[in-house]
């Protein structure tokens, strides 16, 4: 066999970070790690360190860096630490870099997704603002680089999987009708709608199937995960909004469906835990264990389905209008919704005023075209500007 495939995992101390690392630890004689990622929770970064041996660590600040390389001096391990998006970018395009892992949250996890992207890298993409910000630049620099783009998101993975290997003929040469991207609903599906300006931050992050981030949780609390999951996938998968169907599925044991002309409909299915397509981007086009339990369909029964409830989740309908304007949306829903969920979180602003706020700035801001990775920055910091007045003003 080739040599173990070296990694940088952005993001490494967060909830995919780590089931990433879990299934690498699985097989160390496919993967090495080259880096690791951490913004916050350095001891955990430090003790990622130690297990995995990395040639490069990266924090955000130079006296983080200084007191995680003593450390690591301490415990006679030779890794550097690097600083900031200079750091982040260098390991992402370093040349002895085979695959790069992208699971920072948020806008900050763009430019060094794109390092790696440029450079050509096989790149397993989690952090789906990148993509929703940046769509069409992002998509123009994966084919100048013919860099690998493997969806590690559930349901673009399962998408994934339920289409022929080369799918870069369009998915009508495929004879596909639909997508059907499927969503749990999130903790608050059958909350009384009166009730949900009251809900706390930790109901929000208590999702009933799935354990992630904070931030993704509250996004799939508002359903404003699956909104930007529909942008990201008309990106991925070069497809109209139109033609991407949500479908509730309540107990997240369908990742999404593909629906052929000929009515067929092929799905994936699998226990909700993100190793199932860690391990799939991470192989493929191989399959490895992942250490994912077998489904078992006795004890779960049933499967349901419903329609998405646009009044109960506003979300998912802002963001398909940013999704059909295109342009400098998509960025602005995506920077409004960072600020919001941030704000939520810190008890700022009350559950409903989420979508409220991200209707208001997203409806007051003329979409422009977007022909540059500067302007894709510009409007961002505009758009949290506009936010941060919204939340002073109310
Ligand atoms: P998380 O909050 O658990 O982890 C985020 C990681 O990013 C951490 O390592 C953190 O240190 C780092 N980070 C945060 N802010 C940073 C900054 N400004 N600069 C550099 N690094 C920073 O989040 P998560 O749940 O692992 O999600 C990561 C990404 O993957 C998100 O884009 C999310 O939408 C996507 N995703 C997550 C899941 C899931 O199950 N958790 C599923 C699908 C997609
Ligand atoms: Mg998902």
């Amino acid at each position: 066999m080739s040599r173990a495939q070296r990694i940088t995992v952005l993001g490494a101390t967060g909830s995919i970070g780590l089931s990433t690392l879990d299934v690498i630890g699985r097989h160390p004689e496919r993967y090495e790690v080259f880096a690791l990622t951490g913004y916050s929770r350095l001891n955990e970064l430090f003790a990622l360190c130690i297990r995995h041996a990395p040639q490069y660590a990266v924090v955000p600040t130079a006296l983080a860096a200084r007191q995680l390389q003593d450390d690591l001096r301490a415990a006679g391990l030779g890794t550097r630490v690097l600083v900031g998006e200079g750091g982040l970018c260098e390991v992402s395009a370093d040349p002895e870099v085979d695959t790069v892992l992208a699971a920072i949250v948020g806008a900050a996890g763009l430019r060094p997704t794109l390092a790696a992207v440029e450079a050509g890298k096989k790149v397993l993409l989690a952090n789906k603002e990148a993509l929703v910000m940046s769509g069409a630049l992002f998509m123009q620099a994966v084919h100048r680089s013919a860099t690998v783009l493997l969806p590690l998101d559930s349901e673009h993975n399962a998408i994934f999987q339920c289409l022929p290997r080369d799918c870069a003929s369009g998915l009508d040469a495929l004879g596909v009708r639909r997508i059907l991207l499927t969503a749990s609903g999130g903790p608050f599906r059958e909350t009384p709608l009166s009730e949900l300006a009251h809900v706390s931050p930790e109901q929000a992050c208590a999702h009933p199937n799935w354990s992630m981030g904070r931030k993704i949780s509250v996004d799939s609390a508002s359903m404003m995960n699956k909104g930007l999951e529909l942008i990201e996938a008309c990106w991925l998968f070069d497809c109209a909004p139109a033609r991407i169907e949500v479908v509730v599925h309540p107990q997240s044991v369908i990742h999404s469906m593909v629906d052929y002309v000929d009515g067929s409909v092929l799905a994936q299915l699998g226990n909700p835990d993100m190793r199932t397509p860690i391990a799939h981007a991470l192989a493929w086009p191989e399959r490895i264990e992942s250490g994912v339990a077998p489904l078992d369909l006795f004890s779960i029964a049933r499967l349901d389905f419903q329609a998405p409830d646009e009044v109960r989740f506003p979300c998912l309908r802002l963001a398909r209008q940013a999704a059909d304007a295109g342009g400098s949306a998509p960025a602005v829903l995506n920077a409004v919704n960072e600020v919001a969920v941030a704000a939520f979180l810190d008890r700022r602003i009350r559950f409903p005023e989420i979508a409220s706020m991200i209707d208001e700035v997203l409806n007051a801001e003329p979409t422009i075209a977007v022909g540059e990775l500067e302007t894709v920055f510009e409007v961002d910091a505009r758009a949290r500007v506009l936010a941060e007045q919204w939340l002073q003003a109310k």
